[in-house]
Parts: C-alpha cells; structure tokens; sequence
C-alpha cells in the first residue's frame, strides 16, 4: 500500500489513484531562461523518482511537465540578450533537457510549452471573468481571492487577512495574500511579446499556464502535482483558486513538494548568487550520476546541504557499489524477499535513503541469490545504471603505452613490459592479461 504525504492535509496518507491502476500527474517545469541550478535539479530527480516508483508499482503513469518560456525574467533576459523570446528559450530549454538525460531523469509523457497553450489560457480567463472571479484593471485581469472559497487552504494563510493590494510580477517570494494577475495587458517594454485577447492585448500571468496545461492535458482534476516546497504559495496555491473558480471541482488529490537544497544555511537560487550548474560539478570531476546518487541519500521532503565533501562521499559509496553490481553474475533468480523489503520503503512515501540500506544489505549478504535480477529491477527505480558496464574511452598516450607494451613482450624483454604495466597503473589503467587477449580497465577511486 502506497503512502505519499500530502502538504493539503499535512498527513501521510494512503495513495488512491481516480482511476485504478491509473495516475495523472503534473510538474511544475523550468522557467527558461538560465541554467537550471543543481537545486532546481533535485526537484526534477525527486519528481522522476516518484514517476518512476509509480511505474514500478504498476500504475499506468502520464506525467506532464511544463516549461515556462514566457514570463517577466524570459522576456527581460531575452532582450537583453538582443534575441526573439522564441529564440532564446529554446537554447536553454534544450539545455535543461540535456541535464536531464544526463542525470538518467526519464522525459515526462508529455511537455508543454507555456506559449503553446495561450488560446487555452485566455479561454480559462473569460470563463473566470464571466463568473465574476476576475476583474479588469488597469494594467491587467486580476483573480479577486476574497470570491475563492477557501483560499490558501494549501498553505496554511487562514490567519493571514486578505490585502487589496495586488501582485504584477511573476516572482514567488510574496508574503502577503493579494489579487494576482492573470493576464499583464500589453506595455512597450515588452517587445514584440504580446498575444491577441478579446479582454486586451497582452500576455499570461505565470500561475494560469500551470492550471491551463494540467487541465487541458490531464483533465480537471488529477491525482498528484508536485514542485519544490517554495512553490506551495503563492504558486499553487493561486493555481487551486483559479482552476477550482472555473470548474467547482478539486483541482488536485495529492500535492507532494521536495525540500530544498541548500548552500550551508540558504537555500540555493539564483537571487541570492550562491548557485552551481551541473557543467560545475562535472569540470570538478564528477559524474551527474554521483550527483543523483547523494540525492537519493536523503529524503525528498528533508532539506539536503550541499557540499564538495558530501559529493564526495557520495561518489566513493556510488562507485564501490557500481563496482560490486558490474561484476556481479546473473542466476536468472529474483530474490524476492529482498525485492519485497524494497518495495516497502518506498511505500514509506518514497524513502530512497532506506531503500538504498536495503540495496547495501543485499550487496553484502553473501547468502543472497538473485543479486543481479534484483538489483535490475531496483535500479529501475534508482536509475543509477548500476548493472552498465562503461564504455572506457582510452586516452591516446595510454594506447600508445599498451602499443609499446604489446611488442615488448612479442619480444620477451619482460622486463620493459613489466614496466610500461606499472606506468600504465599510475596513470590510472589496469591491464589484465588473460586467454582471451589483453583486457583494459580504469582503476576507479
Ligand atoms: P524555476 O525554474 O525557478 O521555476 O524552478 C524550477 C523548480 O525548482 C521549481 O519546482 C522550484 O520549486 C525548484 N527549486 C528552486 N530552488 C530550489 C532549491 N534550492 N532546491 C530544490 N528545488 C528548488
Ligand atoms: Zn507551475
């Protein structure tokens, strides 16, 4: 029996998908126009996580993510960047889905681009004007919060008395309820970025793209949404009102929100200047993989503090593991004890820190079978490529080493071949001679 802790009611509650066997679930994707940080990147694990832990429970999963490739930080960065909006999303976009192929992060069923949907949205907003929950002013169409009937329920606001001030930008660190705009009527500053509407000219509000796309791919209301904590208010919280002002039903079943990652205190993002790209982590020698690795050492709901020493240790225990599953022989057997013990730490609302335990335990008990078929089935949720040989590539100084070797000995002076090994060991290869021909390997570490 599946538990996943759901932030609307703060509990821990058993999984029951509308349809059975079926689960509808919907991301909140990048904003892009930066790299995506290694904080933005855990989201986007635990999210692959769940999706792929879903999957290996038997659920029939569509998953949808968004990219928002319109907003005020696209349009601004865009400009300054003297390229279409188009134009200029679509690199980082593409980047951002290279991170993901990189970290083993399966694409989700369905992504949608913010600007793909505009029709979508303005429909949405009509129907909200129409029913009196949303008003025109000046500048744009705002959502009146005092009309929605438990507003804030998801963040917990009931204390909080409602202002009549109202939110322009997209930002989401706002403290305060307010009215928030739906759609931004046009201004010169914006370019070339404006799309047509019966109400005004203009563009959308960030948080109707989210209730439009997830409504008009997955239906009105679906099992489980998720993004980081941060986004619990006013970004969901403001997708509830609107998309529940529309249709009068429950939007969402399950919100499930990650922890951050944080940089020793605060929380890494890019206003605060303390962020770190995986290209970073990779020009410091470490593989994507390891990063996925120390992700999964912890809790998605618990905070993770990043550091070089803990991706570090991460690193070592994801290489003696990978180490010990590539060697390991394949009896055709599921040992389904183990399996079963896995099986229920996830249950445990996705307890990926205790299902590696089990992993370990399986690793060392030496009286194991099934160990390879096992750790396959695992490793579908994990994703950590534990059973894939590499492929090494060989340096070409090393080749030449090998070269060199090869003919000492077709010459029996043993001795310089002797050598050339050991030099060859230094530098980090490990040759090993056997029947079938000299085998190379890269000594780990
Ligand atoms: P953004 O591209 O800024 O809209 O953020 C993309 C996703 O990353 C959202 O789900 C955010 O909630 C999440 N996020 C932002 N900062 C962090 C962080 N430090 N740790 C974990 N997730 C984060
Ligand atoms: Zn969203």
């Amino acid at each position: 029996m599946l538990k996943l802790y759901n932030t609307l009611t703060r509990k821990k509650e058993t999984f029951k998908p509308i349809k059975k066997g079926e689960v509808k679930m919907y991301s909140c994707g990048p904003t892009v126009y930066n790299y995506a940080h290694i904080g933005n990147l855990r989201t986007y694990i635990f999210n692959d996580i769940l999706s792929r832990s879903l999957t290996f429970l038997k659920y029939k999963v569509t998953h949808v993510m968004n990219t928002t490739d319109v907003d005020d930080k696209t349009i601004m960065a865009s400009q300054k960047n003297n390229q279409s909006l188009k134009e200029f999303t679509r690199e980082y976009e593409k980047i951002f889905f290279d991170d993901l192929e990189e970290l083993n992060i399966l694409k989700p069923t369905y992504v949608m681009r913010a600007t793909e949907s505009i029709p979508d949205m303005i429909k949405l907003i009509e129907k909200l004007l129409g029913k009196k929950y949303a008003y025109k002013s000046n500048d744009g169409i705002y959502f009146d919060i005092a009309k929605s009937k438990n507003y804030g329920k998801l963040a917990q606001l009931e204390k909080q008395k409602s202002s009549k001030e109202r939110v322009v930008n997209d930002e989401y660190q706002k403290e305060s309820k307010s009215d928030f705009a739906l759609w931004k009527f046009y201004k010169e500053e914006d370019g070339e970025n404006k799309w047509k509407a019966p109400f005004g000219d203009g563009r959308p509000g960030w948080h109707i793209e989210c209730s439009t796309m997830s409504m008009k791919k997955l239906g009105e209301t679906i099992d489980i949404h998720t993004g980081a904590s941060d986004l619990i208010f006013p970004h969901h919280t403001n997708e509830i009102a609107q998309s529940e002002a529309t249709t009068n039903k429950k939007f969402v079943n399950y919100w499930l929100h990650g922890g951050f990652l944080t940089m020793k205190e605060n929380k890494m993002s890019k206003s605060l200047g303390n962020i770190i790209i995986l290209k970073n982590l990779k020009e410091k020698g470490f593989s994507p993989l390891d990063y996925r690795y120390l992700v999964l050492t912890t809790h998605y709901r618990e905070q993770l503090q990043f550091s070089i020493e803990n991706l570090t240790s991460a690193k070592n225990a994801y290489q003696r593991l990978k180490n010990i599953c590539v060697e390991l022989k394949d009896d055709k057997k599921i040992n389904k004890s183990y399996l079963e013990e896995f099986t229920k730490t996830l249950e445990e609302d996705l307890n990926t820190p205790k299902a590696l335990q089990v992993l370990w335990k399986l690793i060392r008990d030496e009286k194991a079978d099934g160990k390879y078929q096992t750790i396959k089935k695992i490793d579908e949720v994990f994703g950590l490529d534990l059973l894939k040989k590499e492929k090494i590539t060989i340096p070409k100084e090393i080749k030449k080493l090998i070269e060199e070797r090869e003919s000492a000995r077709k010459s029996k002076d043993w001795k310089k071949a002797d050598e050339l090994r050991i030099k060859i060991n230094t530098l980090g290869y490990q040759i090993d001679d056997s029947s079938k021909g000299t085998m190379i390997k890269k000594i780990s570490g």
